[in-house]
């Protein structure tokens, strides 16, 4: 086994999360490998995050409170007390006194003195952000700061295919770069490998969002939880060049959602109208395009392009015309489940750690307050990343995953990717019908035999993401058919069921 490659910390994934992990094991000198298969920041959510951060600003129970209200009442609220407790001190010292990310300013009268803003489901404006790209400000600094580290080796363009376990124990991973597969041991291994847009026909997040992490966690034999808990965003443009997410925050500043009709709909579903938790917008929005056709939002009382230039020029550059009302619709936005995990980000299997969207900490429940996931990536990031340094890695012998055909037909895993978001989009998005589910779980049952198949003999990288979307997707139809409770972002539906202003 000599000359095997070994690291105290491995941490899978470079967004916010990920660094987060990063930066703080290396605080403890802790020698750290960070395996990103991203080729540019915009493979990572992180870079697209557009509303911003929320923080603790007088009242830090209002703010816990906000997000339990958000996820009705089934977020964790041990997890909710660490998120808000640690929010302030981790985003003043890393991401305002270590990154230096230029927030927008303020009046001067605050204790952090800063633009807050307001997005849905927040009881006051209590959001850190940079214009409307909060995200490619923070990623940015953050890759800038772990390329630099001495102590943190960064692997750009190298994916993760496998976790390395023996007896319960994580051991490492299988890392894949230019076609290579080799094996890296470490005493502790961190995933952070983001969500699983890939999965669904229309969604916000990047290309290569396919579950990875949670899915070799779950073969490894890790536990999972909430995964039926899928979050849609529900003001998204969509053209055939892809999504644009309008974020909330504009709804926050008085933008308003009108029907084809004209109709301002809002009110009729909820008393917070266009201000209500995600999960009601995002329904609302649909029903209303299924009943009316379209559905717009409103900008002409916002001064969109005073407070939101560039998301003005992305309208322009996208040619909407946003001045007469942006065209929306849900997309698949955030995955509230994922790998169990506690307050330090360990998973249930020793070495293993998971921190950002692709773990389950429990801060959303069933449905995700806004501005939190980044929070969520921070402060779980750095808890795990001080835990995780101090054990040996254990090299030991492993088959060598090179001394295979990597041969895959293009058309096979197209097909496969095809067929798999095809079924999530019909039969497990925002409205759930228990019949739909169950033909659901065939249909990606057999897909994931056709895909074990190829992952049996052969080794690549699109092989490896299409067998964890296969994984992933079976995991969220399962847990969907699995619950019998509409609640968050879980909804049940008869076939027909509708509400709303034309169902009277
Ligand atoms: C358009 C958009 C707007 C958003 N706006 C906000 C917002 O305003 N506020 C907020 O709080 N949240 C927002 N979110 C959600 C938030 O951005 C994400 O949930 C969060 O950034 C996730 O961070 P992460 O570090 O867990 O994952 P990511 O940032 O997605 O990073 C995952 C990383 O893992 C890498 N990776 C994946 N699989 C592997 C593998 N097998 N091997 C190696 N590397 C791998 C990826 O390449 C990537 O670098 C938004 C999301 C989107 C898409």
């Amino acid at each position: 086994m000599a000359g095997q490659e070994s690291t105290e910390v491995l941490i899978v994934g470079g967004g916010i999360a990920g660094c987060a992990a990063a930066l703080a094991s290396a605080r403890t000198d802790a020698e750290v490998t960070l395996a990103t298969k991203a080729r540019r920041p915009e493979d990572a959510s992180t870079w697209w995050a557009q509303g911003g951060i929320a923080i603790s600003r007088d009242d830090p129970e209002q703010f816990k409170q906000d997000i339990i209200d958000a996820s009705a009442g089934t977020a964790d609220p041990e997890a909710v007390d660490v998120l808000v407790e640690k929010a302030n001190d981790a985003v003043r010292d890393v991401l305002v006194e270590t990154l230096e990310v230029p927030f927008d300013t303020g009046d001067g009268n605050d204790d952090f003195d800063f633009d807050f803003g307001r997005e849905a489901a927040h009881d006051e404006e209590r959001i850190l952000h940079v214009d409307a790209s909060t995200g490619s400000y923070v990623l940015e600094r953050f890759l800038a700061f772990v390329d630099d580290h001495p102590d943190i080796h960064v692997l750009d363009d190298t994916a993760a295919l496998d976790l390395i376990t023996h007896e319960g124990e994580v051991r490492g991973a299988y890392l894949e770069s230019g076609g290579d597969v080799r094996p890296i041991f470490a005493g502790a291994t961190v995933l952070a490998t983001g969500g699983v847009g890939d999965l669904y026909p229309e969604s916000t997040n990047p290309s290569g969002s396919t579950g990875d992490g949670i899915a070799m966690a779950a073969l490894a034999g890790a536990d999972v939880a909430d995964m039926e808990f899928v979050q849609f965003h529900p003001t998204v443009y969509v053209d055939e060049g892809g999504t644009l997410l309008i974020s909330e925050a504009v709804r926050g500043e008085g933008a308003i959602l009108q029907n084809a009709y004209g109709e301002r709909f809002m009110p009729a579903y909820d008393e917070d109208a266009e201000l209500a938790p995600r999960d009601v917008v995002a329904r609302a929005v649909k029903r209303e395009r299924d009943l009316s056709g379209e559905v717009f939002l409103d900008v002409s009382e916002v001064d969109f392009a005073g407070q939101f230039p560039d998301l003005v020029e992305q309208c322009e550059q996208r040619g909407i015309d946003w001045e007469s009302g942006i065209p929306v619709t849900p997309a698949q936005h955030f995955l509230c489940g994922g790998i169990s995990v506690d307050g330090r980000g360990r998973a249930s299997l020793d070495g293993l750690y998971a921190v950002g969207e692709c773990a389950h900490t429990g801060v959303h429940g069933a449905n995700r307050l806004a501005s939190t996931s980044l929070l969520e990536g921070l402060v779980w990031g750095l808890r795990a990343g001080e835990d995780a340094p101090g054990r040996e890695p254990m090299p030991m012998d492993v088959p060598d995953l090179n001394d295979r055909d990597p041969a895959l037909p293009d058309s096979f895993a197209r097909e496969k990717f095809t067929r798999l978001r095809r079924v999530m989009g019909e039969y497990v998005d925002i409205d759930r019908d228990p019949d739909e589910l169950d033909r659901a779980l065939g249909v990606l049952r057999r897909l994931k035999g056709e895909v074990d198949a190829y992952v049996r003999t052969r080794t690549s990288r699109s092989l490896y993401e299409l067998r964890n979307a296969s994984v992933v997707a079976l995991l969220i139809a399962r847990a969907a058919a699995e619950n019998d409770e509409s609640v968050g972002t879980h909804n049940l539906v008869e076939p027909e069921e509708s509400v709303g202003l034309h169902a009277e």
